[in-house]
């Protein structure tokens, strides 16, 4: 059996830094925010050279703050992409505002940027491009974009923690970088977590008084939230910072070894990436003929795949009361008929890729 993810398998490596930083939590008595949140957010601010970092407690909720923050609200569209997971359209929605899809590159699977411009109107307020499976977009064409406008850009950076374009981490090329830290994502916690990054001083006050109530100095000065991270998740966080690197660099290992093993088939073509991309591999997705049979096949062989996604975001049932135009996502929905990600983690063993390759390779030649 190879499992499609494997979070147990890897807390087994970390088990002996992990719990005692959970005992040591537990005795301390500070469950929530307090100096563990603190020490996270610093290290991340010195890892993305940004001024702010504000820990949360979900990728959506640091989505929907970036929006609001920006005072996105009812009558402003925002162009987003159409496949990605739910919560990337749901903050827009969350904020009041208007998703206006523009559909993907078939090679790269993420926003086709040569059709952002025709998709701005007055109404257009922002951009939320998404790297998907932690491929990041052509940030030098959306900033273009965004700068010529004078739109707002919001990073949802959940697939791409590590992520690079161009020698520069993907979630400091926007206004606002959004990060989740769930647990099958590159760094992911034992729970829920988000994270927003940014330069912007007027935004971090607001970030700090979203995520916990409007409080500040005993007083409620706005209506907030409550999305503070705890205690113990960014104290897991904390230790998992220190394996990002090695932990990425395997799973491109992986990756670069699946390519090799896989590249005679023609039934498949692999995710393209942009010229200065570095690639963090949270999934490898491609596009594979025959998807559900080989699906099916890898499932009785013991190997689990996922699809990410089974339907484009304008086609969920949840969005039925907004018209989408059809050809706004007409290549979104094409390929996610097509795509399957393959098991990637960083303790799957070479054999195992291998092995998996094998049984793709049969598939194809039977
Ligand atoms: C995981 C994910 C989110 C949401 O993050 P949560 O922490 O689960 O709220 C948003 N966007 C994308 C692209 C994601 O993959």
């Amino acid at each position: 059996m190879i499992p499609f993810v494997d979070v147990s398998k890897e807390f087994e490596l970390l088990k002996n830094e992990i719990t005692s930083k959970i005992n040591k939590i537990l005795f301390s008595g500070q469950f929530i925010l307090g100096e563990e949140v603190s020490t996270f957010e610093e290290s991340i601010s010195h890892l993305f050279k940004t001024n702010f970092s504000i820990a949360v407690n979900s990728g959506t909720d640091a989505l929907h703050f970036a929006l609001i923050a920006n005072n996105i609200q009812k009558g402003d569209q925002v162009i987003t992409t159409p496949l990605s997971f739910m919560a990337t359209t749901e903050a827009i929605l969350y904020a009041g505002a208007e998703p206006v899809f523009v559909d993907i590159d078939k090679d790269t699977f993420n926003i086709d940027v040569n059709k952002v411009e025709q998709a701005i109107t007055e109404k257009t307020k922002a951009i939320l491009p998404v790297h998907l499976y932690g491929n990041p977009c052509n940030l030098d064409k959306l900033t273009e974009i965004c700068n010529k406008h004078n739109l707002i850009m919001i990073e949802d950076c959940a697939q791409s923690f590590g992520t690079k374009y161009k020698d520069r981490y993907v979630g400091t090329f926007g206004d606002v970088g959004c990060f989740s830290f769930y647990p099958t994502k590159n760094l992911g916690c034992y729970g829920d977590g988000g994270l927003i990054i940014t330069n912007k001083k007027e935004h971090f006050h607001k970030f700090l008084l979203y995520r916990n109530h409007g409080l500040v100095d005993g007083e409620h000065k706005i209506i907030g939230f409550n999305s503070r991270l705890d205690s113990i998740q960014a104290g897991i966080l904390n230790v998992k910072l220190s394996y990002l690197n090695q932990f990425i660099e395997k799973r491109r290992k992986l990756v670069h070894l699946y390519k090799n093993y896989l590249s005679d088939i023609e039934e498949i073509s692999m995710q393209k990436e942009e010229d200065g991309a570095f690639h963090s591999y949270n999934l490898i997705t491609f596009v594979a003929k025959k998807r559900d049979e080989l699906f099916s096949y890898l499932k009785d062989k013991g190997i689990s795949c996922g699809i990410y996604y089974k339907k484009s975001i304008p086609e969920q049932p949840s969005l039925s009361f907004l018209s989408i135009p059809k050809d706004s996502y007409f290549i979104a929905s094409n390929i996610a008929k097509q795509v399957i990600s393959l098991p990637l983690y960083p303790t799957l063993s070479e054999s195992s890729v291998k092995d998996i390759s094998q049984k793709i390779k049969e598939f194809y030649a039977s």
